[in-house]
């Protein structure tokens, strides 16, 4: 089977009324944006070995590369329209393929994205990039530099289960819940839909809430005052791990791609089927400080500690 008959067979899907002119199969697409809105890019890529491991399951690969994309679409409030693949493979395996595809379409369905083209080459290890255009009302993305003193601090979902998943598994352990939060990780579309008027600033966490936040209060030149007794914790994380490791997961676990954002009204979106937690407040000056009922608590890289 030659390459174009494997693109058409596994890639090619219908897409009618998504504003696709031209999709695959000629040298470019062409797409029609809406009046009135702006186009919001975004692109990731993941490479073997690095991004993933190399005995990933390939349904898992296709899935994660349009999910972590599909969330930094979420995380500007935008809605996700056109998507991109290039895709490096040492071998053109049918199966392997196919269930990339599926993982792929499984992630973007439900989304509004549609595939409208792409680039398949070989190459010694399989790196897949994903390409997204969202598109939003004119002047309404939502930024990381929004945020102001007295905003409180919101967060989607529950925090940690990612990294708790994988901990787990490098013991050999399993929790099916945890397992799933890892692989199929769940970006916030809809909801960060809801955002635009009423997020001061959004950030989406893919490398920790701590370290995610701190780049929001930093792009906005505030200090963040977090309640960790607040922090929305699964049930699942809370049944396999202690205080000092949920705490840890949850502060510095990556891989959740929950929302996290800020908001003057002390209010959040109401989102049907997400939780929505308040977990802290923007105070002025810089930094992220964390109490718990009990005082003061120093967050460090993979830790963190009471003041005594
Ligand atoms: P060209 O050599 O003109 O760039 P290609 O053979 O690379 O053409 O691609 C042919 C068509 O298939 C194009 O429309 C391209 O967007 C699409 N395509 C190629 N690879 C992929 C892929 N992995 N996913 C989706 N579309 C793809
Ligand atoms: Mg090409």
């Amino acid at each position: 089977v030659d390459e174009f008959e494997l693109i058409r067979r596994y890639f090619v899907r219908a897409n009618e009324g998504s504003g696709v002119i031209v999709g695959i199969g000629d040298d470019a697409a062409v797409l029609q944006p809406d009046p009135g809105r702006e186009l919001v890019v975004v692109v990731d890529t993941l490479v073997s070995g690095v991004h993933f491991p190399a005995d990933i399951a390939a349904a898992d690969l296709g899935y994660r590369a349009v999910a972590v994309n599909l969330s930094d679409i979420a995380a500007m409030g935008a809605r996700p329209r056109w998507m991109t693949l290039a895709l490096t493979i040492p071998a053109a395996g049918e199966g392997w393929l196919a269930d990339f595809a599926a993982g792929l379409f499984e992630a973007a369905a439900g989304s509004g994205v549609v595939l409208v083209g792409g680039d398949t080459t070989r190459g010694d290890s399989v790196v897949v990039s994903v390409q997204i255009t969202g598109d939003i009302r004119q002047g309404d993305a939502v930024l990381r530099s929004g945020a102001r003193a007295g905003d409180t601090v919101f967060v989607t979902g529950t925090v940690g289960d990612a990294a708790a998943g994988l901990e787990l598994l490098a013991q050999g352990r399993a929790d099916e819940y945890l397992a799933s939060r890892l692989l199929r990780p769940c970006a916030r579309v809809r909801y960060g839909q809801l955002l635009p008027g009423r997020a001061s600033a959004a950030i989406d966490i893919s490398d920790g809430l701590a370290g995610d936040l701190q780049k929001l209060l930093e792009a906005s030149g505030v200090g963040a005052e977090l309640d960790l007794d607040r922090l929305p914790l699964s049930d699942a994380l809370c049944r396999h791990f202690d205080r000092d490791d949920r705490l840890r997961f949850a502060l510095t676990g990556g891989d959740d791609y929950e929302l996290c954002f800020t908001a003057a009204a002390g209010t959040a979106p109401d989102g049907d089927d997400v939780r929505v937690t308040a977990i802290g407040t923007i105070v002025a000056g810089g930094g992220l400080r964390c109490h718990d009922q009990h005082g003061v608590v120093a967050v460090e890289d993979g830790g963190y500690r009471h003041f005594r």
